[in-house]
């Protein structure tokens, strides 16, 4: 749909007003305690769009003071799924004038009805989040798009549809929070309880703002905790958007906090702050490494890191090779290759090598890179800034200097703004710099292999763990793949194909504790033990 939408000529989707460029704190849009700002620009020119608050340690303090008073006195935490819902008879006695003094019982439904429905408080709250951000995607997909130029009608499908999902798959799973009961020896009883961790801190990255947002807020709420968010500083505007959502969604004042800012300042400050419970990360594997430092010298608080990742594509002799090619494609350009799960080694099977390579330059001439607000044609618009476009670029001249070919694309193109020619590499070695690290642009490495067991002792020569994928019609030769493949998330015949029940993250440098999936609520999660003699039970 996305494909007809965007070939189609369908109109462009309008510039967005820009409505929210300050720190959202404790329910309210505020400015820095310093005064200063900071600019975030559109890198389709390289234009500020807008000056954004830039928050810093005090900022975070005072985000940090209202998640706590929040988790500490407020209700969220009290709602469904929450173990304190009913832990005095104070509390029981409130609860039942409620139940008294409402409309429900006066038409007759049970007490017990009553009940469920506040059990399930917190869930039905973040289906209205989602219901909100559906309501607003075309807003957000362009404004996603001018700020990170990414194409909206993708980032409408693709993004926003994951962040509305993300929120109501949390929502449902928020009454379905509870632990165990244990078979003990002697004459104990014991049980698990699974409590809210309290304040989590959600550092995220640029290149899907809003999934990003979405992905690590609504585990985190559903478990009951409260949050202050740091965006990127390249991407600030949707999650100060998502921020004015949730409030209309009824999200509780001091539950959800969004700090714009940097990393070294704003970031730093969560990471190691001490009344910071838990902290899950997306971002570079270098800047995860700080993160964990920063927790060891702070509170000790468990973090969960999403890094980067050099993920391999094995493509075998038996494949559809014009799959093959579009996969590749895709596995490595799409979202102009700011994608953590990139593909960005392909292994293609010597027999097949040269026909896949003479494909595969023949599709990329076909494909256009252009303004992704006001070109419908376009599959590729710019780099998220003029850093990241430098940093690819020189990976590119890097890999021309260590004695690699390029087969398409890897110039700078437009007049303006940060766009770069796609660009796939032959004749490339394992030991070659843009075969080994991540450069998070669309840079393709094409490789030869021989064997089975060449294509996975290669797919496993790299310290990250990611992603990976196979291409083949052979089964058993996919089954072997899949199994011995050191990856978070393995593809066969497809690749980038999610949705919000699977379990996204890494191994090795790619990180640990992973969002999407039920999983993802044990980050924000903690295990209570409970033991009591069987007679005098407290139940
Ligand atoms: P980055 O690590 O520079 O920044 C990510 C976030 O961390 C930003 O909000 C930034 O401000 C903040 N930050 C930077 N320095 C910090 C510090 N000292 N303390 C605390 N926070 C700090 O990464 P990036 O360049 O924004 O994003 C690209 C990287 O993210 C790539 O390596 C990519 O693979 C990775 N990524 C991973 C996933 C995944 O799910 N595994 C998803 C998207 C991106």
């Amino acid at each position: 749909d996305v494909e007809a939408e965007k070939k189609s000529g369908a109109p462009p989707f309008e510039v967005p007003e820009v409505r929210f460029t300050k720190l959202f704190i404790n329910g309210c849009f505020v400015d820095a305690v310093s005064g200063r700002t900071f600019q975030t620009r559109d890198p389709r020119s390289g234009d500020v769009i807008a000056s954004v608050a830039e928050g810093d340690r005090e900022d975070v303090d005072l985000a940090v003071k209202a998640a706590r008073d929040a988790f500490d006195h407020g209700e969220w935490p009290r709602m469904s799924g929450s173990v304190s819902f009913l832990n005095s008879i104070r509390d029981a006695l409130a609860i039942a004038a409620r139940v008294c003094r409402s409309n429900a019982l006066q038409v007759g439904m049970g007490e017990k009805k009553i009940v469920s429905e506040m059990w399930q408080e917190r869930g039905r709250i973040m289906t209205r989040f989602a219901e909100l951000v559906e309501r607003h995607a075309d807003e957000l997909a362009a404004l996603e798009s001018l700020d990170g130029g990414k194409l909206p009608a993708v980032t409408k499908a693709v993004d926003i549809g994951n962040a509305a999902g993300s929120l109501r798959y949390f929502a449902g799973a928020a009454d379905k929070i509870h632990g165990e009961t244990l078979k003990m020896r002697g004459q104990f009883q014991g049980c698990t309880l699974r409590e809210p961790l309290g304040v989590a801190g959600l550092i995220i990255p640029w290149n899907f703002p809003t999934t990003m947002f979405t992905i690590k807020v609504a585990p985190a709420l559903a478990a009951g905790c409260t949050v202050v968010v740091k965006p990127a500083e390249q991407t600030p505007l949707s999650a100060l958007f998502l921020a004015d959502l949730a409030k209309q969604a009824g999200i509780p004042d001091g539950v959800i906090n969004v700090v714009p800012g940097f990393g070294p300042t704003a970031g730093a400050a969560i990471a190691s702050h001490m009344d910071v419970d838990t902290v899950s990360f997306t971002g570079s594997t270098e800047v995860g490494r700080l993160i964990m430092e920063a927790s060891a010298r702070s509170n000790l608080k468990p973090v969960s890191l999403e890094l980067g990742g050099k993920s391999p594509l094995i493509i075998f002799d038996d494949a559809d090779l014009d799959m093959a090619v579009e996969l590749a494609i895709s596995a490595n350009f799409f979202n102009k290759g700011e994608a953590c799960v990139a593909a960005s080694r392909v292994y293609v099977q010597e027999s097949v090598y040269d026909r896949f390579e003479k494909k595969l330059a023949e599709r990329m001439r076909s494909w256009v890179v252009g303004d992704p607000l006001n070109d419908p044609r376009a599959d590729q618009g710019p780099q998220v800034d003029k850093a990241q476009y430098e940093r690819v670029l020189s990976y590119i001249e890097h890999g021309k200097r260590e004695g690699a070919t390029l087969l398409t694309g890897g110039r700078p193109c437009g007049q303006k703004g940060y766009y770069i020619q796609p660009a796939v590499f032959t004749n490339v070695k394992e030991d070659m710099v843009i075969a080994k690290e991540e450069i998070f642009g669309p840079v393709m490495c094409l490789m030869k292999f021989k064997t089975v067991e060449e294509a996975i002792a290669r797919a496993n020569a790299t310290r990250y763990g990611l992603g990976a994928g196979v291409v083949t019609r052979d089964m058993e030769v996919a089954s072997r793949v899949v199994r011995s493949v050191r990856a978070g998330l393995v593809w066969v015949n497809c690749y980038f194909a999610l949705s919000n029940d699977c379990p996204f993250g890494g191994r090795g440098m790619s990180g640990f504790g992973g969002d999407e999936g039920m999983q993802a609520l044990d980050k924000y999660l903690a295990v209570k033990c409970v033991v009591a003699p069987l007679r005098g039970s407290p139940w």
